[in-house]
């Protein structure tokens, strides 16, 4: 069974803009107005809107990604539409995601390709709103919701719309067209309603000409564990409202996630630099160390080396997904003192001449490089 990556052509490491330019190339190849009664390039058309739909959400591209096709496409674990497979897609459901994927913005959208043809009513989707969201690492590692102030356009209270009469509802005009493809039923947006299929019936006071009102709303985003910079969140119908009986548009929600002054990230694990001094280093003491969970008393043994790396389990970043918790990885730095006093130059002076002082690596006092080369390899 082909899975959504072999559905959209695409490598598993692809990025959203690849994700989305190859969902794009398919839903043109098989766009039923362009194989008009063509059974087959339907089905590959849903299922290639389907492969999208979960590809492009970093959540359930996770959990995709973590279960595997059988297994998301057949439990209850966020398969689409339950679970049918692309039978379950609903025609108009893909068309709704063209707003996004085509640029449309508000209604139609789709360029040359219309709904002609396919007859029913098409619902409009309202524009889709997008806001960033700057998080701290701690954020990041334990999840947050966040509240934040969206400037969206809802339906004024006491509007009401009727049927546009130009296009009986279906918010498009169908026209016959010579195309290279040969004569084509096309269809446009309808001019009277905007492709909305309903127009201004009752107008409040303060509305603009699609019956909308200007709000601030207070949305919560809950943040998950483990995102990171340049995610994208959606949050379902919290965009522009639509008039008539369309749909809300989406929020989504770029992630930021800010520099943390001691510890940097790479993928799931967390490095931090530990210095001690050179007394500690001979003698052995403990040290407090900076987590994203908080602050934690990790031991440093007599004798330790400069360039030793601590790994502590469990204590990065979790993955998207809810496990597989990534490590903080601290980086052993001994301090060399400067600017010494007459005194302890002497006392240092001292251990010159003791042998007992001398360099003799062990098979354990890997370089630092060594230890970092193992570490990834
Ligand atoms: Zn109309």
């Amino acid at each position: 069974m082909a899975d959504f990556y072999d559905i959209l052509d695409i490598q598993r490491g692809a990025t959203a803009a690849e994700i989305k330019k190859a969902y794009r190339k398919k839903a043109i190849q098989y766009h039923p107005d362009k194989n008009p009664g063509d059974d087959a390039a339907e089905e590959n058309f849903k299922k290639a809107a389907e492969a999208y739909e979960t590809l492009s959400d970093p959540q359930k591209k996770s959990r995709y990604d973590q279960l595997g096709h059988q297994a998301y496409t057949s439990g209850g674990a966020g398969g689409f539409g339950g679970g049918g497979g692309a039978g379950g897609f609903d025609m108009d459901d893909i068309f709704s995601q063209f707003g996004d994927i085509f640029g449309g913005g508000g209604g139609g959208g789709f360029g040359g390709f219309g709904g002609g043809g396919r007859g029913g009513q098409r619902r409009v989707k309202g524009k889709d709103l997008r806001i960033r969201v700057s998080l701290t690492l701690e954020e990041a590692a334990n999840g947050v919701d966040k509240k934040v102030k969206v400037k969206r356009k809802k339906q004024a209270p006491g509007v009401s719309y009727k049927t546009c009469t130009t296009c009986n509802g279906s918010g498009q005009v169908t026209r016959i067209q010579n195309t290279i493809l040969g004569r084509m039923q096309t269809a446009a947006p309808c001019n009277t309603c905007g492709g909305a299929g309903q127009i201004l019936n009752n107008k409040p006071a303060g509305a603009d000409a699609q019956g909308m009102i200007a709000t601030e709303e207070t949305v919560t985003i809950q943040i998950p564990a483990g995102v990171e910079s340049d995610m994208r969140l959606k949050v379902s119908g919290k965009g522009n409202d639509a008039p008539g009986n369309g749909v809300s548009g989406d929020l989504l929600v770029d992630i930021e996630v800010k520099p943390h002054a001691e510890l940097q990230r790479e993928g799931n694990n967390l490095h931090y630099d530990l210095y001690v001094s050179v007394p500690e280093a001979v003698l052995g003491t403990s040290k407090e160390i900076q987590t994203v969970t908080g602050k934690v008393r990790i031991p440093v043994e007599a004798g330790i080396q400069s360039g030793k790396i601590l790994r502590l389990r469990g204590k990065g970043m979790p993955n998207l997904n809810g496990y597989a918790t990534g490590d903080l990885l601290v980086h052993v730095n001994v301090w060399t003192p400067r600017n010494l006093t007459k005194e302890q130059k002497e006392f240092f002076e001292s251990m010159m001449t003791d042998s007992n002082f001398d360099p003799a690596p062990e098979k354990g006092d890997k370089s630092f490089f060594e230890k970092v080369k193992d570490m990834f390899s």
